[in-house]
């Protein structure tokens, strides 16, 4: 037999939502007639947009034409999605952003991962306390990890986030070189401030750190000062990736496209010293173990900058917006701590009486027949949280607050 990948062994046994939908299941095969309102759902559940669809039509029928049939395409994605991107969410926003920097994805999940092909497996990460699992898993995978003890993997450097400092990370006080940031987060809600921002932007150009910026969720930012893009902070282009997604923003979850934007401006160095683009190196990446995003789903993404397309953007993430803040609210109302909902689809709520995740999990599915996903899922500083999403439908997300509001009275 062949020796495997140890990292794998380290890894946590059960996935975060494999297990919350295990104990969903069994709830509900021990309560059939309680009809179990999905309050933890990371997925998107409003469909495509009409001209998303139309877009894709048109693609299927170029395919299967013999004069307008594609077959592989630029592995760094089509020049009319990169060109629409650029156009509207960097130039439309004063952000020059170069179309031949921006990489075409399947999504952002599989570039989180994928760019760990790029800096050197002796990068010392640093992720947010409490992230997207994603993060730590993907540099437990790729042996950057260290050993796990007491909650805390000995190699990662948590940037812990809680109310005291405003879910807003403190600089590493340590040694970092690769820093993951998340804003609007997930699973915290909040959103980060221009100010803020560059205080981090500033720390990495000092420091020559490297910062991969998830943005997954910047369609659904509405205070103004909040940052989109980390591009809006002067001299970002020098030190951050930034990695985006149709899938939250125009739900893309199942269709599966994104991007990332490596800026030709950000350096790093070989061993022996020599200065590398880190684009050089994503591309020769990207076209040596990618060969593109379907063009289906591409035609489909550049719809999405169409007038119609902008306008469907905007209504959908405001529907779901509107049943984060009914969240939000009903559970300041029973007395939990809730933040986030303001910039993001999701609130992050506590009891602030010592109960922990697993502990309310089970509270609100048992007594209210709603779930939550449990924040230590997310890490050691989610302990005590759970994370609701707005992302069900608004009959839904009434009826289980509705459920919480009479019989908390
Ligand atoms: C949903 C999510 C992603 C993954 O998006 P895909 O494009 O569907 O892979 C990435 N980052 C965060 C923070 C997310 O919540």
């Amino acid at each position: 037999m062949i020796q495997v990948n140890d990292n794998f062994r380290h890894l946590p046994v059960s996935y975060l939502f494999s297990e919350v939908a295990r104990r969903i299941n069994a709830f509900k095969s021990e309560h059939p007639s309680t009809e179990v309102v999905r309050m933890d759902i990371g997925d998107v559940t409003r469909p495509l947009f009409p001209s998303v669809v139309k877009a894709m039509h048109e693609a299927v029928d170029e395919l299967g034409s013999s004069s307008r049939f594609h077959g592989y395409g630029p592995e760094q994605g089509y020049p009319f999605l990169r060109e629409a991107i650029a156009a509207h969410d960097y130039h439309g926003r004063g952000i020059d952003i170069n179309p031949s920097d921006i990489f075409i994805s399947d999504g952002a999940k599989s570039d989180l991962g994928n760019l760990g092909d790029v800096y050197s497996r002796d990068c010392k990460v640093a992720i947010m306390n409490p992230a997207y699992p994603v993060y730590v898993d993907d540099s437990v995978i790729d042996g950057r990890a260290g050993v796990f003890h007491d909650g805390r993997w000995s190699d990662i450097l948590y940037l812990d986030c809680d109310p005291d400092n405003h879910f807003m990370p403190m600089l590493p006080t340590g040694r970092a070189d690769v820093i993951f940031l998340c804003f609007p987060n997930n699973p915290t809600g909040e959103g980060i401030s221009k100010r803020e921002l560059k205080r981090w932007v500033d720390y990495a150009r000092e420091k020559g750190n490297l910062i991969i910026y998830d943005s997954a969720y910047e369609a659904f930012v509405r205070e103004d000062g909040i940052v989109r893009s980390i591009y809006e902070i002067e001299g970002a282009e020098e030190v951050a990736i930034e990695i985006r997604s149709f899938s939250k923003t125009a739900g893309f979850t199942g269709l599966r496209c994104g991007y990332t934007v490596v800026p030709s401006a950000l350096k790093g160095r070989y061993a022996n010293g020599e200065e590398v683009a880190l684009r050089t190196l994503w591309n020769r990446r990207q076209t040596t173990k990618f060969n593109g995003a379907s063009y289906i789903s591409q035609r489909a993404a550049a719809a999405v900058y169409t007038p119609e397309g902008l306008e469907d953007v905007k209504r959908n993430t405001d529907y779901y917006m509107r049943n984060a803040e009914i969240i939000r609210d009903t559970f300041r109302k029973i007395g939990f701590r809730a933040y986030g909902g303001e910039n993001s689809p999701y609130v992050w709520a506590t009891s602030g009486d010592g109960r922990d995740s697993w502990e309310l999990f089970t509270f609100f599915l048992e007594n209210f027949g709603f779930s939550t996903t449990p924040g230590s899922g997310f890490g050691s500083k989610g302990e005590g949280y759970v994370r609701l999403t707005g992302f069900n439908s608004r009959e839904n997300t009434e009826k289980g607050m509705s459920r919480l509001l009479e019989r908390m009275k």
